[in-house]
């Protein structure tokens, strides 16, 4: 029997039929990164700072988030601005040290502070995982759009 398949190359013939099969088939692959798949929007990503429409900043600085970070990677410094209005001066995240856990995003009661869809921020140097108010706040407005969608996506379920 063994001979037979031999000679008759049948098991070169099955494994080019199961190749030409999917050859019509539609790929499972993806094009990364020029094709990306879904994510799901409580997809934990990059944490943005996120403002209000008319520009001002949501965070309060409460310090909720900071508190209860189990990595320990949020620094908050804070003092009232002159309209009596509480501000952050300083907010960082140690990149390095978080787990994206996603507790910053839920303590948070104004929505300021969001993990974010994007997960393409590799760096080639620790230092630039060293992120502050600045690139925070850049981060939100760079995806506000797609942040504020989510939320309501997921709104129903909350
Ligand atoms: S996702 Fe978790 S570990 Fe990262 S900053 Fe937020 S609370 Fe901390
Ligand atoms: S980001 Fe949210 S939880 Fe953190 S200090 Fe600001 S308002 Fe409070």
């Amino acid at each position: 029997m063994t001979m037979t398949r031999s000679l008759l190359l049948s098991e070169i013939v099955s494994g080019l039929a199961l190749t030409l099969k999917y050859f019509f088939k539609p790929k499972v692959t993806l094009n990364y990164p020029f094709e990306k798949g879904p994510i799901s929007p409580r997809f934990r990503g990059e944490h943005v700072l996120r403002r209000y429409a008319n520009g001002e900043e949501r965070c309060i600085a409460c310090k909720l988030c900071e508190a209860i970070c189990p990595a320990q990677a949020i620094t908050i410094e804070a003092e009232p601005r002159g309209d009596g209005s509480r501000r952050t001066t300083r907010y960082d995240i140690d990149m390095t040290k978080c787990i994206y856990c996603g507790f910053c995003q839920e303590a948070c009661p104004v929505d300021a502070i969001v993990e974010g869809p994007n997960f393409e921020f590799a760096t080639e140097t620790r230092e630039e995982l060293m992120y502050n108010k600045d690139k925070l706040l850049a981060n939100g407005d760079r995806w506000e759009a797609e942040i504020a969608a989510n939320l309501r996506a997921d709104a129903p379920y909350r």
